[in-house]
């Protein structure tokens, strides 16, 4: 299984802006941290893989986070994942996290083909994609799911929302019960773009088939290639790493603690602790009876707004 990083580049004159990532090893980490099904693991690691995909394409005025949820009528209930995208430290990076309500969810194979079939393992319902403006407010907007298969779906959001015209394509593909190639390509068409030149990119994508099995078959720079054949590719740099990163740590979910009542926090301690899960990355962390007796001195009197979770996130 090769790294997951990212290609960026525009074509035909900067009126076509590409956006490709293998993100192999972001599926493969996800699954291993989640425990998620072959079916769960396919739904959120193109979700995931859209999320950053969708992080790369924000302006650099914009905070480059992004935040994609999805929920609908199907097993896995709903899912959600973060693309986070640095520019600031020397070469970039950018990293993604994610989580379902449901991580035992499966489906049979579709008849049809003999695929996972997302579409119905997420059912019917909403998508809402969350990004924060430049002042740091949170800015969301919401499409009804149209397939429920994220790819589809994310293309759709674009259009509607966006008024910008993409193709997007997502893919987990597993053997063995195990992710073996994940990946994702984005592809903008600007404003002024010449229809010839979008037609030959649709061909040129429609020619590449699904994308997973385009990545078992050549590097993503070889489809990035591919996709902008004829169309004169420019590749803004080599290419930018991507991993599973989360933003929780121990003092992150302690500090969750204050939303509990003096009284429920004595009961913790007295039980020898409390347990603390990160809904993100489904890291455990034990909060000693100590940490928790110290919350109290330090968090007098200083309750932030955020909503009680007897789950506890960060
Ligand atoms: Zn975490």
């Amino acid at each position: 299984m090769s790294s997951s990083y990212i290609l960026r580049g525009t074509a035909a004159n900067h009126t076509l802006r590409i956006f490709a990532t293998d993100s192999s090893t972001l599926a493969g980490e996800t699954k291993r941290r989640h425990e998620l099904t072959p079916d769960a693991t396919a739904a959120l690691g193109r979700l995931m893989t859209g999320a950053v995909l969708f992080g790369l394409t924000l302006s650099k005025h914009e905070k480059s986070r992004i935040s994609i949820r999805v929920e609908g009528d199907g097993p896995l209930r709903y899912m959600v994942a973060e693309g986070t995208v640095s520019e600031e430290l020397k070469g970039g990076h950018a990293s993604a996290r994610g989580y379902v309500g449901n991580s035992s969810a499966e489906l049979p194979l579709r008849a049809t083909d003999g695929k996972l079939d997302v579409g119905a393992l997420v059912g019917k319902g909403e998508l809402a994609v969350t990004r924060l403006l430049e002042n740091g407010e949170p800015y969301t907007s919401s499409v009804a799911l149209q397939t429920g298969e994220i790819a589809n779906d994310l293309a759709y959001y674009l259009a509607v929302s966006e008024q910008i015209p993409s193709a997007v394509l997502l893919g987990v593909y597993l053997e063995g019960g195990e992710v073996h190639t994940a990946g994702g390509l984005l592809v903008q068409v600007m404003p002024g773009a010449d229809d010839e030149h979008v037609e030959i990119m649709e061909r040129n994508i429609a020619a590449l088939g699904n994308i997973t099995t385009a990545l078992r078959n050549m590097s993503l720079l070889e489809l990035v290639q591919r996709v902008t054949e004829g169309l004169g590719l420019e590749l803004l740099e080599e290419s930018l790493p991507l991993s599973f990163a989360c933003r929780c740590s121990r003092e992150r979910l302690l500090s969750t603690l204050t939303y509990f009542s003096l009284e429920e926090r004595k009961d913790m301690m007295a039980q020898g602790g409390q347990e603390a899960v990160c809904h993100w990355c489904n890291t455990h962390y034990h909060l000693t009876p100590q940490e928790i007796a110290g919350l109290d001195d330090d968090m007098d009197g200083e309750q932030s707004e955020m909503p009680v979770s007897r789950g506890v996130q960060a």
